[in-house]
């Protein structure tokens, strides 16, 4: 009997081969990330991985791959409940903002979440069952600054974890009275080119015929490069929002190209749309991507309240990454050359680290030379050596590992720590 990981998820292991398997390289994209949220002052909020399933697809929209590609994995529960594993952070952080009232805090409400999100979808590179997404979500303002300082953020996070050949591209979808002129001469356009159309696109014909520019079908992206497009239709509101992000993302000097074609796969986003696409990628090009969205908090049951937001994926960052070289943070290695020469490592080892030092030792029997490889494979900073000589001596021999220098240190923790901090 063996057992694999279900279809379309990975491990994140010791040695994991792609950039994405290895837990050194997740550290070091949440570390970069959560510094980023601490310096534009957002919050933290978690929520769980399952939800009623009504509250994604109400959130998502009937036209959005979620629910016509029926990617959600929903189930029932003992008590038979119909709930879902959540395929995006934004439905759980407004059922929370919601619940608890949040918008009675000070407003807006800058909020961040690192975790698990969940679609049932063919897995190719870059696409996964189970992937996990750095976002936000700043609720009860629609500044347009807002909009800046989230695509900002969105950048500032890519460029920190080291992302190549980035561009913003951004749209704006425009507010209702745009999208009452628009919609109409869009389907109408499309209804006349029917038969030309990919299955998707003539099933979101009715409900959300703006969806049909997020489709992969190269005879429908033909076909609308004919299309009218939403530019011509903004209403002067509309228009204003757009040329003030404009600037905003000029004033900041963040790389941005305006795409009419710009669309998303979900259905609640009104004016603002971004995706942030990286030339390192293949195929899956786009490593992260948000717009506004402000009519679902009231869609959602709560007031009229404005929001924003965007979603990355962490896979996708650390493949669009150029440097994956995570150096090892390890500082001694205990070589330890007699059986009572291990106690007195354990202890010397747990001191420093209380210190705030990483230390490790031998735990399998290995000879001298064997303990003095592994100090090496470790990335150690240093070996600290204890042998019968050093145990009579009271003393470790202390060896730093990129030069090879020797010196015997007192066999105590505060002068090892100064030894290997100084
Ligand atoms: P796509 O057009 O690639 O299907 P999407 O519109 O479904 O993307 P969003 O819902 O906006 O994507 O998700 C935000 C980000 O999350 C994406 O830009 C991507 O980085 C990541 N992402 C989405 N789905 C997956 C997946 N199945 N596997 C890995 N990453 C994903
Ligand atoms: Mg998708």
């Amino acid at each position: 009997m063996s057992y694999r990981a279900p279809k379309g998820t990975y491990d994140v292991y010791p040695g994991g081969r792609e950039p994405h398997e290895r837990p050194e390289l997740w550290a070091f994209v949440e570390e970069r990330a959560r510094d980023q949220f601490r310096r534009y002052n957002y919050s933290e909020v978690r929520t769980p991985i399952f939800e009623e399933t009504q509250l994604f697809a109400r959130s998502a929209g009937e036209a959005s791959d979620i629910v016509v590609k029926k990617e959600m994995f929903s189930f029932t529960d003992q008590g038979g409940r119909d709930l879902a594993l959540r395929p995006e952070g934004t439905p759980g952080a407004i059922r929370a903002y919601i619940e608890h009232g949040l918008y009675k805090q000070a407003q807006p409400l800058k909020l961040f979440y690192v975790g698990p999100m969940f679609r049932q979808e063919r897995q190719q590179k870059g696409r996964y069952r189970q992937h996990t997404q750095i976002g936000v979500e700043v609720l009860g303002s629609t500044d347009p600054l807002v909009d800046v300082e989230v695509i900002s953020l969105l950048y500032a996070i890519h460029q920190a974890a080291g992302v190549e050949d980035e561009m913003i591209y951004l749209n704006n979808l425009g507010d209702l009275e745009t999208r009452r002129l628009y919609v109409p001469e869009l389907r109408a356009f499309l209804r006349r080119h029917r038969d030309e159309l990919d299955p998707d696109s003539v099933a979101r014909l009715e409900t959300n015929p703006l969806r049909t520019f997020d489709s992969k079908a190269e005879n429908t992206q033909a076909l609308l490069a004919e299309a009218p497009t939403i530019g011509d239709f903004l209403s002067p509101e509309a228009a204003a929002h757009l040329e003030a992000v404009k600037g905003g993302l000029e004033a900041l000097d963040i790389p941005y190209e305006v795409d009419e074609r710009l669309v998303r796969g979900l259905d609640y986003y009104t004016l603002t749309v971004f995706e942030a696409k990286s030339g390192a990628l293949g195929a899956q090009d786009t490593v992260g991507a948000g717009g506004r969205y402000n009519g679902l908090v009231a869609e959602l049951g709560g007031p009229d309240l404005a929001g924003i937001g965007f979603g990355s994926g962490v896979e996708r960052i650390l493949l669009a990454a150029a440097s994956h070289e995570a150096s090892s943070s390890l500082g001694v290695f205990f070589v330890t050359l007699a059986p009572e020469a291990r106690t007195l490592a354990m202890r010397l080892a747990s001191a420093l680290r209380a210190e705030g030092v990483a230390c490790d030792l031998d735990y399998a029997g290995r000879s001298a030379k064997g303990q003095f490889r592994q100090a090496d494979r470790s990335g150690a900073a240093y070996a600290a050596v204890i042998g019968e000589d050093e145990l009579a001596r009271g003393v470790c021999t202390l060896r730093e590992m990129s030069s090879g220098e020797e010196k015997a240190v007192p066999a105590a923790a505060k002068d090892l720590l100064r030894a290997v901090a100084g």
